[in-house]
């Protein structure tokens, strides 16, 4: 079992606390590695030695060196992608099948990333016959990007990539649950030359202690964090007192509508795996599922024998379809929701912890449908983070567009019909950063995605995704 150091200046380092952390398989309780639990002290060193790795090399502003260290990075990852992989599904529990998505998520990400840093133009403008105007776009300088576990690669690379194609110096802080895998991934960085020493930290730890001493140092100039919408109001706050940039992927709580010329079963089944993808543990989740009145209970049926058609496990083997919820704590406040629906509403299958040889050292929960919901319920409100789907009915276009946006959330949505022309007016007054169209979880590397409402700010991926990670200066000659 290894035991993971911090990476800051170039170097694997012990934290200055000489405490560590446990990464634990949820499907199983055992130990899969130590990573340390560090301390604003080792966040001083790592902030001071990115800051000067940034100041220090020309990263800033050489473009083709840094396209080149992304490229190099990439193949790295991919000549380890089925290792990676397999450390991922340890330490998260997600299905095998998921954690090379994730890994294959990262390589893209870093590929178009690296094609982009070559690409970051600005514009000319010439307002008068003496004087001539440009616009550049300049790195921000020292980035701490937070992570979330449940999809602790893609989601890293997702800001990582443009933000290091931009020309930042990095500090990574993932989540408390997986720190060995970003230990990995890192470890990959650190033997490219094209990177300069220093250029990307990580420090692993507590979110009180680590994530809270980034947002508050002064010489860091951005936060990019990814995760619940209750701890990105606290680091926004934060993050004003020293006036620095927030870019925030929070929550979610997105609905699939269908209505009733869709193709019923696709649907159905494509939303229902939406939300049970990652046990339901994913911040795009499909975890609303509005149907037409009219093939309401024809969709129960669709979604139930879907829900008790997967195979819960462990993630390692090949054929699991959903895997445990990664802590005691949440599986608790899964549970917790799922008794709420019971005494609101109806079961329409699972509602209960899974049991058995298989499962008692791990934390699994049965694929679960709710109804018969008002829409006020917090189960319908609020984000869940579990394998629990609420399924909801509606009378006309209007109520279900009024339903889509009652939460105080704006993720992602889905619009199931054949008609063209209602799947443009409900696309257009869903508030949502992304809404597909007879699909779900179509995501790419050139397309932005991001929040509306309490999901978030800014956008990650694509123009606006890299944008995000520069500065933006206007250059004025008089001629
Ligand atoms: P999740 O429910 O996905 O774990 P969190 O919002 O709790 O979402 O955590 C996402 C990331 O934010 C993790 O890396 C976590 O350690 C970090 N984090 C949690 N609390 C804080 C905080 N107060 N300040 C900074 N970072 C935090």
């Amino acid at each position: 079992m290894k035991t993971y150091l911090n990476y800051i200046n170039g170097t694997w380092m012990s934290s200055q606390s000489g405490e560590l952390l446990d990464s634990i398989d949820p499907a199983t309780g055992a130990l899969v590695a130590h990573t340390q639990s560090s301390t604003a002290h080792d966040v001083e060193l790592a902030v001071q030695t990115v800051s000067d790795a940034y100041t220090g090399s020309d990263w800033g502003s050489n473009s083709h060196r840094r396209a080149n260290a992304l490229l190099k990075w990439a193949d790295a990852i991919e000549a380890r992608a089925e290792v990676l992989a397999a450390l991922l599904t340890s330490e998260n529990g997600k299905p095998i099948r998921e954690a090379r998505v994730e890994i294959a998520g990262a390589i893209d990400a870093l590929r178009y990333c690296a094609g982009m840093a070559r690409n970051v133009f600005g514009r000319t403008f010439q307002p008068a016959a003496d004087n001539f105007g440009f616009i550049m776009k300049e790195p921000i300088g020292v980035v701490a990007v937070i992570t979330p576990w449940n999809w602790p690669v893609l989601l890293l690379f997702r800001d990582l990539a443009p933000c290091l194609a931009a020309g930042n110096g990095v500090i990574i802080k993932p989540a408390e649950r997986t720190g060995a895998i970003t230990a990995e991934l890192l470890a990959l960085l650190a033997d490219i030359p094209a990177f300069p020493a220093g250029i990307a930290a990580l420090v692993t730890g507590l979110g009180t202690v680590v994530g809270n001493a980034l947002v508050e140092h002064p010489a860091v100039d951005m936060i990019c964090f990814t995760g619940s919408t209750a701890v990105g109001k606290v680091l926004m706050q934060k993050a004003a007192a020293g006036v620095k940039k927030v870019a925030l992927e929070l929550g979610g709580k997105s609905p699939n509508l269908v209505f009733e010329d869709a193709d019923l079963t696709r649907a159905i089944e494509t939303s229902c795996r939406s939300l049970f993808m990652t046990s339901g543990q994913i911040c795009m989740a499909g975890s609303r599922l509005l149907v037409h009145e009219s093939v309401y209970e024809k969709a129960v049926d669709i979604a139930k024998t879907f829900a008790e058609s997967l195979r819960v496990g462990h993630g390692r083997l090949e054929t699991t379809d959903m895997g445990p919820i990664i802590s005691e704590k949440q599986l608790d406040k899964v549970l917790h929701y799922i008794e709420q629906g019971r005494r609101e509403g109806r079961v329409i299958t699972g509602g209960y912890r899974l049991r058995g040889a298989e499962y008692d050292n791990g934390l699994f929960i049965a694929p679960t449908i709710l109804d018969n919901l008002s829409p006020s319920s917090c189960v319908v409100q609020e984000e869940i983070f579990g394998p629990v789907l609420v399924m909801e009915k509606f009378r006309t276009e209007e109520e279900a567009i009024r339903l889509a946006n009652i939460t105080p959330y704006g993720l992602s949505a889905g619009v199931w019909t054949k008609d063209v022309s209602r799947a443009l007016r409900v696309a257009r007054q869903v508030q949502a950063g992304t809404v597909w169209v007879n699909g779900y979880n179509k995501s790419y590397a050139e397309a932005e995605s991001g929040g509306y409402k309490h999901s978030g700010i800014g956008r990650a991926r694509g123009v606006e995704g890299l944008m995000e990670f520069t500065e933006t200066k206007h250059v004025n000659i008089s001629i």
